[in-house]
């Protein structure tokens, strides 16, 4: 792949790579023992002595409970950019998993953290 098009992508993963951060943040901690892992932020319940009301409560785990596969999706996600970054340092980018063959500059285009080439992608 020609040098400007790696850089071109590399340029949208490490937005996409803020952009998600930004939104993880929002909901989430870093784990500072696990790389890459993020602990979803439990409801504090008002921090108040005894807490808010049951009634409260329930609302605040259930939202927790809503958020938890939203962090789990935004997580696997900032994998997914972190990986592709470093298969460009490491000079590995653009090939497919599957079959060691160049992904399409189009398929990089629209998902720059693709995988894997259209044809593996759809033989899984
Ligand atoms: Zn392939």
């Amino acid at each position: 792949m020609k040098e400007a098009n790696i850089k071109k992508l590399k340029d949208k993963l490490e937005k996409k790579k803020k952009e998600i951060e930004a939104k993880l943040r929002q909901i989430a901690d870093k784990d500072p023992k696990i790389k890459g892992d993020w602990d979803l932020k439990f409801p504090k319940f008002n921090g108040k002595a005894g807490g808010g009301s049951l009634e409260e409560a329930a609302d605040e785990v259930e939202e927790y409970v809503n958020l938890k596969p939203i962090e789990h999706s935004l997580e696997l996600r900032l994998q997914e950019v972190n990986q592709a970054l470093d298969k460009i340092t490491q000079n590995r980018y653009g090939l497919c998993e599957g079959c060691q063959k160049p992904i399409s500059l189009l398929r990089l285009k629209i998902s720059p953290e693709a995988k894997c080439c259209l044809r593996c992608k759809k033989a899984k």
